[in-house]
């Protein structure tokens, strides 16, 4: 670029800081497309779509520990605050080697766009740590985590910021985060995070949420074009949180469970999968890797499976312009956030395949979420029905709403639901207006 290009860009009102260009690949890159899809549709709201362009706030804090043999590590760690204008905002905390600001930052739009779509009183965060947990004795881990919450104690809290489980972050490590905050804080602040166990205020129905969120909108979608959910195939990529229970209900509703890859390998069967068995030997092994009765099938040979659903639910960029083609499957539904790259969303819609997107698909979680810090708030309990109940009545009205929105505009649900969600995000922005 040139001097006078270089300084043209700097000056001109809607400059990007440097650290979000949109011409980088990656997560952010893909979100910044997604809005870029929607803003033809937000009428004269669309004058405030800079705010979603930016996060409103990203922290980076390096956090240090004592290893168990003594010597000193440190690992680098992100609390983004995408958007707050709705409520605090609200996302979950990953910890993965390849964690980057830039994926914390997509992972946070795409919590400020979920919590919309489904219209919890939320905006949205994310966080994680760039650290192989797998590599920690359980001590370090607890530092690792206390730490972390020590140094984003700043701008987290009950009616600021409350952070949630994401991938290789649980119960336990919710726990270590609440007591941290509290601690600080001189209180118990059981609402600063959700995830929590149920002994610490945590909710009923929220370990498998996110699972029945993605059974519940699938069964929806599969309504609309006409598959029976007790006839079809299921394929599933990530055989954790997500893809084990949401495998788990559709097999309880009569489908067929052909193939799981996750990060051990992936494991093939035409006549069914026994799912009970496969989550015991993922929970004794740590992988579908060994499971008896079983084809091997290569990682690539995964996507080309003969299946009616294939849910991708374990990390990002999975569904690529390399594997789109060989999709069989009827519908996608996307368990993962950000699985499906815009080539390949482009690739399955154009081949007639729904895709059902992470941004309504996934949003089961962070409802109960919701539940339970409305229970820690006002310190009553609700039962496991009552819970499962009300949370499949958001998922459906939501998804009612987003399919109305996708046939009277005729675009993908992704763009539908990213209609129904900036609208809602920047109509909240218009009324409260720019401070000062
Ligand atoms: P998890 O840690 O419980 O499970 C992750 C799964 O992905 C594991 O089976 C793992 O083996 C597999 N995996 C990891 N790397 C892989 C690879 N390279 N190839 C194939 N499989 C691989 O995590 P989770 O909570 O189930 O989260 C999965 C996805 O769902 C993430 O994208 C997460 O952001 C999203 N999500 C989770 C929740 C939730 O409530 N847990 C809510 C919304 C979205």
């Amino acid at each position: 670029m040139s001097i006078s290009a270089a300084s043209a860009k700097a000056t001109s009102p809607h400059a990007l800081p440097s650290y979000l260009n949109p011409d980088h690949p990656g997560p952010w890159g893909i979100y910044l497309q997604q809005v870029d899809r929607v803003t033809p549709y937000l009428g004269s709201l669309s004058r405030w779509v800079e705010t979603l362009k930016r996060p409103k706030r990203a922290l980076i804090v390096d956090v240090p520990i004592e290893l168990d043999n003594g010597t000193m590590a440190h690992f680098e760690g992100y609390r983004v605050q995408h958007n707050t204008s709705r409520g605090p905002g609200k996302g979950g905390v990953r910890f993965h080697q390849d964690v980057t600001l830039s994926e914390v930052m997509a992972l946070s739009a795409w919590m400020s766009v979920k919590n919309a779509a489904v219209n919890l009183p939320f905006g949205g965060a994310k966080g994680g740590i760039r650290v192989d947990p797998k590599t920690l004795s359980r001590g370090e881990l607890e530092r690792l985590t206390r730490r972390y919450t020590s140094e984003i104690g700043i701008i987290i809290g009950p009616t600021k910021d409350i952070p949630a489980p994401d991938v290789n972050t649980n119960e336990q490590i919710m726990a270590w985060m609440m007591d941290t905050y509290s601690m600080n804080e001189g209180a118990t602040a059981s609402g600063v995070v959700t995830g929590k166990p149920i002994a610490l205020g945590g909710s009923l129905g929220r370990r498998e949420a996110t699972g029945r969120g993605v059974y519940t909108v699938g069964q929806e979608a599969a309504q609309h074009i006409g598959l029976d959910i007790g006839q079809a195939r299921i394929a599933v990529q990530g055989f954790g949180n997500v893809g084990g229970i949401a495998a788990k209900l559709f097999a309880q509703a009569g489908a067929t469970l052909v193939a799981v890859q996750d990060h051990g390998g992936t494991v093939y069967e035409a006549a069914g999968l026994d799912v009970h068995a496969l989550l015991r030997h993922v929970s004794e092994h740590g992988s579908v890797q060994g499971f008896e009765n079983a084809e091997v099938l290569s990682d690539e040979a995964f996507w080309g499976v003969a299946c009616d659903i294939l849910i991708p639910a374990a990390l990002e960029q999975q569904i690529t312009a390399a594997n789109a083609h060989q999709i069989q499957a009827r519908m996608v539904i996307e368990g993962a956030n950000g699985p499906t790259t815009p080539e390949a969303d482009d690739i399955l819609h154009e081949r007639g395949i729904l895709v059902v997107p992470d941004v309504i698909a996934n949003a089961g979680g962070v409802t109960v979420s919701y539940f339970e810090w409305v229970q820690d708030f006002s310190s009553f309990f609700w039962s496991e029905d009552e819970i499962n109940a009300r949370l499949v009545r958001i998922m459906r009205e939501a998804f009612a709403a987003i399919w109305q929105v996708a046939d009277e505009h005729q675009v993908s649900l992704r763009t539908a639901t990213f209609i129904v969600a900036c609208t809602r995000i920047l109509q909240a922005r218009e009324l409260r207006g720019l401070y000062p």
